[in-house]
């Protein structure tokens, strides 16, 4: 039998919940489907901005979860110590397995409905409505679908008939060190960088960028000496993709949110923020009966921004720039905050 929705969301990550919390607090009908069973692990340092914990204050105020913070950052180019700086507003180290089920728990506190199932594919239908068939034959009927199915999005694939150009990124956990973060950039790196985030009993170190192989960036790791050869104390190296190949969507009540849209950071690959944020902005689009292009214009503006900031500053004069800038580490801290 085919079930009827206002909004069906693939993927219940935070793009997915806050979209979904929000549309059925207005009183919207949603479900959410997703293939994983929660808790589940997600691949993520887990930094979350001020801007990005400020946004889900104001829109999930009863939100509680667990996070270390963290004012503390080092700059490092090529093994080097540039500049240590202490930022004014604290970064939220949060575990991703946890801060995503907090998020899942207030949108079913609010009724909203959450199906375990994979999405398979979507037919636009005549009357304008949404087909949405599921892996296990089920299938619904929605006025909206929202892709909220991270960086391999099928619904993305779907609507663009494109692989999008996603960055490789692999971390491992590491025993808990100085309560720090550390970003080091190198012209060695593939227009990325590699980090050292603490986090809540553990810490978290990794690298990514524009990597063909999990082989390469393996190597890459495992000459990097900042927090010692991590690989070997017994944790395992995992690896994600964030997409920053940014898509515009909604036209045909199909919406692409948080990774599936490709809308992380360019430049520092922040994601989190861009998902709460999307996703509050699909809200938006569905409630009023808007395009997403406007709903969403103030994202898509940075997105172009971001693209010539970071052609610049992942340049060998870019970096030169960064490595100049450190001499002075109250413009680095400025630099830092403004984005953050
Ligand atoms: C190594 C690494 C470190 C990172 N560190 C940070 C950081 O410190 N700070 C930061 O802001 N960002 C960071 N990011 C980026 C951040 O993790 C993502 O931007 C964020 O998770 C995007 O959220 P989302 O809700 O769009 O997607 P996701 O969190 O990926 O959620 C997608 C959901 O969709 C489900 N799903 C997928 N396909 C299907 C399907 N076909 N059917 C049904 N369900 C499906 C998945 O199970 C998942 O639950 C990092 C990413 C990586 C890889």
């Amino acid at each position: 039998m085919t079930k009827i929705n206002n909004v069906v969301i693939i993927g219940a990550g935070p793009a997915g919940c806050v979209c979904g919390y929000l549309l059925e607090k207005a009183g919207v009908n949603c479900v959410i489907v997703d293939y994983a069973t929660f808790p589940r692990e997600k691949i993520c340092g887990g930094g979350l901005t001020p801007k990005a914990y400020e946004l889900l204050k104001e829109l999930m105020p009863d939100l509680r979860y667990e996070f270390q913070g963290v004012k503390h950052f080092r700059l490092m180019m090529d093994g080097k110590t540039l500049c240590e700086v202490d930022i004014a507003k604290e970064l939220r180290m949060v575990r991703r397995k946890d801060f995503d089920n907090e998020l899942l728990k207030q949108y079913l506190a609010v009724g909203g409905k959450l199906v375990k199932d994979a999405f398979s594919c979507f037919e636009k239908q005549k009357d304008g409505t949404v087909l949405v068939k599921l892996k296990s034959g089920e299938q619904m009927v929605c006025d909206y679908l929202v892709g909220a199915d991270g960086a391999n999005s099928q619904v993305r694939k779907q609507l663009t008939g494109r692989r999008p150009k996603n960055t490789l990124w692999m971390e491992q956990y590491v025993e808990k060190g100085v309560n720090e973060f550390i970003f080091e950039f190198s012209n060695q790196y593939k227009k990325g960088y590699y980090f050292s985030f603490p986090s809540v009993n553990r810490d978290v170190v990794g690298m990514g960028g524009f990597y063909s192989s999990a082989d390469e960036i393996r190597s890459q790791l495992s000459m990097n000496t900042i927090r010692g050869k991590a690989a070997a104390n017994g944790f395992v190296l995992k690896g994600a993709y964030i997409s920053v190949d940014t898509v515009e969507s909604g036209k045909n009540h199909v919406i692409l949110i948080g990774d599936a849209g490709g809308f992380a950071n360019k430049l520092t690959y922040e994601g989190l923020y861009y998902a709460i944020a999307t996703g509050r902005n699909a809200y938006k689009a569905i409630l009023e009966g808007k395009e997403f292009a406007i709903t969403n214009r103030e994202i898509y503006r940075k997105k172009k921004k971001e693209v010539y900031i970071t052609r610049l500053f992942y340049s060998r004069f870019g970096l030169w720039l960064v490595r100049m800038g450190a001499h002075s580490p109250k413009l680095i801290k400025k630099a830092f905050e403004m984005n953050y």
